[in-house]
């Protein structure tokens, strides 16, 4: 008799875990790499761990996006209305909980996880899947200025005292010794938000420190921005984490590997009602005469700074698009504060939520008046939109000095809110520095293009980062 043929174990396919934070940014971002995980690749099992209410919000995700596998956890808060900033801490503690008691579920065959890619704030959730042996690649959706500045710089000021912030002290002044860089210069007020608490035990703080610790230790970091951009930031990443991916701007990533036909339907992960009137506005406006005004979906505004917008946008004379998220008010309902008929009519538009990367698209935008959310100014970089920045928080305050300081593309108004100042920068953005701002800003949005097309850096960066994926075993 002939010998039996051995066949060979057949392996179980590569199998991805996907872990956002749940909030509109990171919910995005992920949403975007799986549908870029599943166009590049037949081979790659995805699994999204979404948050119940997420899910609820885009009930039309399996059908956008089917061969992503979701796996839905609760965040311990009843019904899907977006959640405010006060429930958020207990909220994500409780959603990462319902997720590290599940993870052992995802080992089981045919398709055990080889891979969790994992927001950088669930250090538990890391910690449990390196218990179960589960290789582990981060992606970071704060900006990569932030990160730089958390690793590098942020540590040493807290060893040293110099942060907190002393009472009095000249937050104007620059920030001495910034290691390696001569091109940049910030000042103690662009420094990240955490540099601002007058508790070094808050455990955001702590939380924040620790993911630029583990840094070194990941077995990959994944970053949306494009080399183009942060040329010598990434390379003093880099001596700390050597396994970069940068793979953005990820949206523009997404977007150039579309059908055109379906491009709209995938690309709308709104966790709001989107408003499309303000598209048929903008459709009646002259070119780059409108400015767009939005302040992302988590930064809260006093009644008092809405005055001082409300003020310093009408008395500029610029037609406005300007996005009032419902709830974003403090202690306030938003109806309270009207703009006045005749210059709605005239010049204004107000929704409650924009379709934004089409919005910043339009041909009749000119400028972005934003809170410098990275996936806000990203999105205004794509476009080659010029910005003025009012930023809040986070990673907020170091991007709007990039922006203003580093990249020259529009103005940090950083920590003003004066209608005097609003009126007159937002003349400078849109009339009297338009052509200065625009010419930098054409420059790095076909920058980003090039990133992205067939052989561009982000397209690479992908490319790399499925092969490794792949090769990942448990
Ligand atoms: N966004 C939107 N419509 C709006 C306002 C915001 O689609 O009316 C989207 C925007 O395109 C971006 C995200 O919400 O992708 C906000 O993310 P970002 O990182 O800029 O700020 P965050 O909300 O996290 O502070």
């Amino acid at each position: 008799a002939q010998p039996q043929q051995q066949q060979p174990p057949v392996q179980p396919p590569p199998s991805v875990l996907l872990l956002p934070l749940p909030l509109q940014g990171p919910i995005n971002c992920f949403l975007k790499l799986a549908h870029l995980l599943t166009l590049s690749s037949d081979h790659l099992n995805i699994t999204f761990l979404n948050a119940e209410f997420v899910h609820q919000r885009l009930p039309d995700l399996p059908t956008r996006l089917p061969r992503v596998n979701f796996s839905l956890f609760s965040d311990g808060v009843p019904g899907d209305d977006p959640r405010p900033p006060e429930k958020f801490a207990s909220m994500v503690s409780f959603f990462e909980n319902e997720v590290i008691r599940c993870l052992p579920e995802f080992l089981k065959s045919p398709a055990p996880a080889t891979c969790l890619v994992v927001d950088g704030v669930f250090p538990a959730v890391v910690e449990r899947a390196k218990e179960l042996g589960i290789p582990v690649v981060y992606f970071s959706t704060l900006s990569p200025c932030c990160i730089w500045a958390n690793s590098f710089l942020v540590p040493k000021l807290f060893d040293s005292g110099e942060v907190p912030f002393k009472k009095g002290m000249d937050l104007n002044e620059p920030v001495s010794d910034i290691p390696g860089e001569e091109e940049i210069s910030l000042r103690w007020c662009d420094l990240p938000g955490i540099c601002r608490t007058h508790d070094t035990t808050d455990p955001y703080i702590q939380l924040v420190l620790k993911e630029c610790r583990e840094l070194p230790k990941a077995q990959g970091h994944i970053l949306n921005t494009f080399d183009d951009l942060e040329e010598h930031l990434l390379a003093e990443l880099r001596s700390l984490c050597p396994n970069l991916y940068t793979i953005g701007p990820i949206h523009l990533h997404s977007r150039t590997r579309l059908e055109p036909v379906t491009e709209q339907r995938v690309t709308s992960n709104s966790l709001w009602q989107e408003d499309r009137n303000c598209i048929t506005w903008l459709d009646s406006q002259p070119s780059e005469s409108v400015i767009f005004v939005s302040f992302g979906s988590v930064v809260p505004m006093t009644i008092d700074q809405l005055i001082e917008f409300q003020y310093g946008l009408v008395n500029s004379g610029v037609r406005f698009l300007w996005v009032r998220r419902p709830g974003s008010l403090v202690g306030i309902e938003d109806s309270s504060l009207q703009v006045p008929t005749e210059i709605l009519e005239e010049r204004g538009f107000i929704v409650e939520w924009a379709p934004q990367e089409e919005v910043l698209a339009h041909r009749a935008i000119g400028g972005f008046l934003t809170h410098s959310g990275w996936n806000s100014t990203l999105e205004s970089i794509v476009e080659g939109v010029p910005m003025l920045c009012w930023p809040n928080g986070i990673d907020q305050l170091v991007i709007s000095r990039f922006v203003g300081d580093v990249w020259k593309i529009g103005i940090d108004m950083k920590d003003k809110c004066d209608r005097v100042v609003i009126e007159d920068m937002v003349r400078d953005l849109m009339v009297r520095r338009r052509d200065e701002f625009s010419k930098r800003a054409d420059r790095l949005s076909k920058s980003a293009a090039q990133a992205v097309r067939e052989g561009g850096s982000s397209w690479q960066g992908l490319h790399r980062l499925i092969q490794d994926i792949k090769f990942m075993r448990l």
